[in-house]
Order: structure tokens, then sequence, then C-alpha cells
């Protein structure tokens, strides 16, 4: 099997493989989401493999694969009916199919928003298994209440078979979150990686299970799988497998450096001025994403009791 059937499916939106969704996006006037924390975002659908697409904008990337039967999509956006309305639109300009199936890479609202919208649909909904407790208590400035818990539920792995397409999620370990998800096709040589891949910087939600030694080891895992494209959680752009392994190296740099500071007694709160002052290395710390003190305690607590665990 090469390819799904794109002759039956795609070759008659050939032409659409970049498409900005904000023309199709008349249905608007719907009543919007109560308390919505943003107006819905336009979606733009890149083809990143024969019938596999990237949708981008309103939130993390979502990722789908049309079949003769069906999609299966990964992530959900940011909450919202607007939101949800603008990227089933995105998926109707490359197929008239119905979402399938749904998988959340993680708990975060802007991945999971809309997940509601699509189990009343009647997709089935699949994350890992500790996002539903995560999700009993969550709350986000991104959405206006708690993102609907996935339905169905696994620890380690989960297939799914749609149209004579494969889609397989994987759970190794903390990294972003506790409850990542990599879903891979392994027929198209597409894996959607989740906030695991994001240019802007390493990002590892430590109060919800996040790590950054396991973050790079996940990376490790992700490099296993037979792929050529890469989604990123975040970014307008796919990614080669180069990219991912240099990315990869980056963030082992970044790591080997942060041991050896915190080895040499680098205190917390000089920490980030101190990695940052370092030339050589990829990114500049800080932010939402690295300033925030729990994340630096776990740093400290991880790369203290492990450096260089990520061999
Ligand atoms: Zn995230």
């Amino acid at each position: 099997m090469t390819t799904c059937s794109r002759l039956m499916l795609c070759a008659s939106f050939a032409a659409l493989q970049l498409v900005g969704s904000s023309a199709l996006a008349q249905p608007a006037p719907a009543a919007p989401a109560p308390a919505a924390p943003r107006a819905a975002a336009p979606v733009t659908v890149k083809e990143v493999a024969p019938c596999v697409y990237m949708a981008v904008g309103g939130g993390g990337n979502s990722t789908f694969q049309a079949t003769r039967n069906g999609v299966t999509l990964v992530d959900t956006k940011n909450m919202g009916e607007d939101q949800y309305k603008a990227l089933l639109d995105a998926i109707k300009t490359v197929t008239p199919k119905k979402v399938v199936f749904v998988f959340d890479t993680h708990h975060h609202a802007d991945h999971t928003g809309n997940n509601e919208f699509f189990e009343k649909d009647g997709a089935k909904v699949i994350g890992q298994g500790s996002m539903v407790e995560v999700l009993k208590t969550y709350t986000s400035t991104l959405a206006p209440h708690t993102p609907a818990s996935p339905k169905a539920v696994f620890q380690t792995r989960y297939t799914v078979r749609l149209g004579g397409q494969t889609a397989i999620a994987y759970h190794w370990r903390g990294g972003h979150t506790g409850n990542d998800a990599v879903i891979y096709f392994p027929e198209a040589r597409v894996v959607a990686g989740g906030d695991l891949l994001d240019m802007r910087v390493p990002n590892y939600d430590a109060p919800f299970g996040g790590s950054l030694l396991g973050y790079s080891q996940s990376l490790g895992d992700i490099l296993k799988l037979d792929f050529t494209v890469a989604v990123p959680g975040h970014g307008d752009d796919p990614w080669t497998k180069d990219q991912v392994k240099a990315y990869k190296d980056k963030i082992d740099a970044l790591i080997e450096r942060a041991s050896a500071l915190i080895k040499a007694g680098t205190p917390k709160e000089k920490f980030i001025d101190t990695i940052n002052a370092e030339t050589g290395l990829a990114w500049k710390l800080g932010g939402q994403f690295w300033a925030p003190m729990p994340r630096l305690d776990a740093l400290y607590a991880e790369l203290s009791k492990a450096p260089g665990a990520t061999r």
C-alpha cells in the first residue's frame, strides 16, 4: 500500500494544497461560544504527504489523514464553536468525509479545545490515559471551561485503521507533559509530534508531568520511526527528519550545559541569565515556558539526579 485513495479523494483537490480557510468561514454567524477567549482564527491547510495534511492556525497545529472511509485527525485547536467550524471547513477543502477518529497529543487547551464538538459529532476521541485525571481539574486562560476528556484511552500504544490506512499513537514517558502522545502514520511516513516539536524553546510542563530529559528521550524515540515528514505542535511548516534530529541535538546541548551549571552550584535565580549569556546555545530562555519557578525547580531536581541521562 503506497498511498491512500488519492485518485478517489484528492485529485480534484490538488489545486488546494495551500488553502487559507478564511474565505471558507462563512457560517460564522452561528451562535458564538459564550465566553470564548478569542475569536476563531483562520485555518490554513498544507498537504505534507499524499492525503495527509497539517492545519495551521487557531491553536496548536492539527494533522489529518483523508481516507476513503473518513478522516483521522490529530488535535482539535482552541476551544470555541467557530474555531471548530473553521477546522471542519479546512478539512472540507480536501475531503467531504467525516472525522472518524481524533487523537489528542496532550491535554493543553490549544490542542484539545474542541474535543467535545467532535465527540458530539460521533468521532471517537482518543488520548493517553492520564489525561482523564488531569482534565478533571485543568484550567487554562485559553479556554472558558475544561476541555472534554477523551472517551477512549491508552497507556502506551493505540492503533486505528481507517480506509486501509493506519495511525498509531505512542506514549513513551513524560516530555512536554505527562500525557504526551505521538501519532504515527506509517503508510504516509508522517509523524505528528505535538508540542514535543516546537522551535520556539523546548517547552516542558513540569507541573503536569513534563520533563526536559524525557523530552529529549521521546525525541529519540520519534527518530526511531520510519518517517520523512514531522508535523510540529506549533509553527507554520512541517519538519524533515533531519530537522527533528538537529532539534534533539540542540536540546541535548542545552541539557549538557544546564547540568554543568547546576553541578557548579548556579543559583536558580541566576540560572536563566547565566545560560542566556552562553554562546553557542540555540535558545534564549525565559518567558512563560522557562521563567516560572516550578519549572526551574523540576529542572534542578531532574538534572541534579541524572545528568547525562539523555544518551
Ligand atoms: Zn502543549
